[in-house]
């Protein structure tokens, strides 16, 4: 039991929110959702299904400039993929009324006022932590004043930035938050739902605890960084008297290796150095489904990873195994030769369909009959024609077993002109077809091939980190994160495929047995099938 549910079983206990949990998850629809939302999501969904409570989705749509719809449907749609469903679906901007309302409550009780200092002269008079800062000139306004200027700014009197609604709190907090902080700013921007109606946004602090309030949440599940403004929410909620939900904090989730800001994703996706907010390299949630990754694998890692109270760095490599393990339960096995070199069985003639085993961890997926001839594609790391006593696989005179299939004896090789190796020769033995009784004579390895008669071409993409560096913003003087991004994160190859992997079924996963699961990506075409690397099968 982590921190929070403890937190929650006490309430519970104490009959607090008359014993009822109510989360949310409160993205800003600014960009797609990435693995530190994932986690999140996890956290609230998952708390509110374990004690039998609700989990909202609300956007925290209160900077219009940055906000569209197309981040809305992402972010509904990742959500619903990781498997969740919410209960409700609101928005900060259905609030704006009510908050304007709340806003004029506060001015009517003297506890708010219209400041005309620049963004610079505020600042300036906040001044540092260790010292009181100074009160503005004019904190001092009647309330008739006050109000008169803010109903005038709603109207869209005055230009942007010339004036704001401050909250009167006082000017000696040791908490910067707390110094007559601002409630509203003039904007006169477009709202991607509430058009041109307002002329004025409330800030971050003065929207969400209220917005919590007004959909009665009883936990409102935040990142460490929002400590400091915890005062600030709980102060709303005592001066509006209004219900007052608990806001508990904890350790946002970075991986290293990765960027995590929506900032800066959306510049990997602007400046084009990956293929959009769903490159199979972003940490984007839709990236990561397009990867290959299962919901249940990023559901583990966020169970795997916890709850901290304490900011840490999580291994990306966990990530890794967590889809790993997943995949090697739900993978649809199949045989893929990726960097090819022809295998001649000298002594086979025709053709059989042999059996091959769909997926060794679950019996029910059954078997499929696979194309055996005389001619084979093989992995050209497979055979090697100088070999150390280490190296199990083929060399001239040695023998394999074929999966599925029959040991093979090396017997010699063709070389073109430059000395390239252009076909390996063997002959098979036929009494040791796999479940014939000589079928388990040893031979120290097993490889994977496909008929070459039969097989399909397949783009194959396969993939290495995005950034070279553990941490890509630990830049040098003059440098950024993308400096450090890696140029040979991708690779492009083709490879051959078996005959019957077809497109019917795009989100399956694969494992390409000996090497690693993969995904059919959405480029693929009736003529040219693409495949994801997800993961590799070892680390
Ligand atoms: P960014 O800084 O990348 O723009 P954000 O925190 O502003 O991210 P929001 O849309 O405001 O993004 O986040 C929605 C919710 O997800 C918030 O409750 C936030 O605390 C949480 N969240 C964001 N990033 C992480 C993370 N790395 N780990 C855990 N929770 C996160
Ligand atoms: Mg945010």
């Amino acid at each position: 039991m982590n921190f929070i549910e403890e937190i929650i079983e006490k309430d519970l206990a104490n009959g607090k929110n008359g014993s009822k949990v109510h989360t949310r998850f409160p993205p800003e629809p600014n960009g797609y959702l990435h693995i530190g939302h994932a986690k999140s999501i996890c956290l609230n969904f998952g708390i509110a299904k374990k004690y039998n409570g609700l989990c909202n989705l609300r956007f925290d749509d209160t900077n219009p400039v940055k906000e569209d719809v197309e981040y809305v449907d992402s972010i509904k749609e990742d959500i619903q993929w990781l498997g969740f469903q919410w209960a409700e679906e609101h928005y900060a901007s259905d609030y704006f009324d009510q908050l304007y309302q709340w806003a004029e409550q506060l001015i009517q009780e003297g506890l708010a006022y219209v400041d005309d200092q620049t963004q610079e002269e505020i600042s300036a008079g906040r001044g540092v932590p260790t010292k009181p800062g100074t009160e503005s000139p004019y904190r001092n306004r009647s309330i008739e004043e006050n109000l008169d200027l803010f109903r005038r700014m709603k109207a869209g009197e005055f230009p942007d930035g010339s004036r704001v609604l401050r909250a009167k709190i006082g000017m000696d907090s040791p908490n910067m938050h707390m110094r007559d902080p601002i409630m509203y700013r003039i904007l006169h921007a477009h709202h991607h739902r509430t058009g041109d109606k307002w002329n004025i946004y409330p800030m971050y602090d003065f929207a969400h605890g209220q917005s919590d309030s007004i959909e009665g949440i009883t936990h409102s599940i935040c990142t460490l960084e929002f400590e400091v403004h915890r005062p600030l929410y709980d102060w709303f909620c005592e001066a509006l008297k209004i219900h007052h939900p608990q806001q508990i904090e904890f350790a946002r989730l970075n991986l290293n290796y990765t960027i995590m800001s929506k900032r800066k994703l959306m510049k990997l996706v602007q400046d084009k150095h990956v293929m959009g907010w769903d490159d199979p390299r972003m940490p984007t949630i839709c990236g990561l489904r397009r990867r290959g990754y299962t919901p249940q694998s990023v559901r583990n890692f966020a169970e795997t990873v916890g709850i901290a109270k304490r900011d840490n760095i999580i291994d990306v490599s966990l990530l890794e195994f967590c889809a790993r393990e997943d995949l090697n339960k739900v993978a649809t096995r199949t045989m893929a030769v990726l960097d090819p070199v022809k295998l001649i069985i000298d002594n086979y003639e025709g053709e059989e369909m042999l059996n091959a085993v769909n997926n060794p961890e679950n019996p029910e997926a059954g078997t499929r009959p696979i194309p055996f001839t005389k001619e084979l594609w093989m992995e050209r790391a497979d055979f090697r024609e100088v070999a150390d006593k280490k190296f199990y696989r083929l060399t001239i005179g040695g023998e394999v077993r074929l999966k599925y299939a029959y040991i093979i004896k090396c017997t010699h090789i063709d070389k073109d002109a430059d000395g390239n190796i252009t076909a390996i020769h063997a002959t098979y033995d036929p009494e040791t077809k796999s479940g014939m009784p000589l079928s388990n004579r040893k031979v120290k390895a097993t490889i994977h091939w496909v008929s070459a008669q039969h097989a399909k071409k397949a783009e194959i993409r396969l993939f290495e980190r995005l950034f070279l560096k553990s941490d890509p913003d630990d830049c040098e003087e003059g440098q950024t994160f993308l400096d450090s991004l890696n140029p040979n994160s991708l690779t492009i190859q083709d490879g051959w495929i078996e005959e019957g992997l077809t497109l019917d079924n795009p989100e399956r996963h694969y494992q390409f047995e000996r090497i690693g699961y993969f995904c059919i990506d959405r480029d693929s075409t009736a003529d040219k099938i693409v495949f994801n690397k997800t993961v590799g099968l070892k680390q």
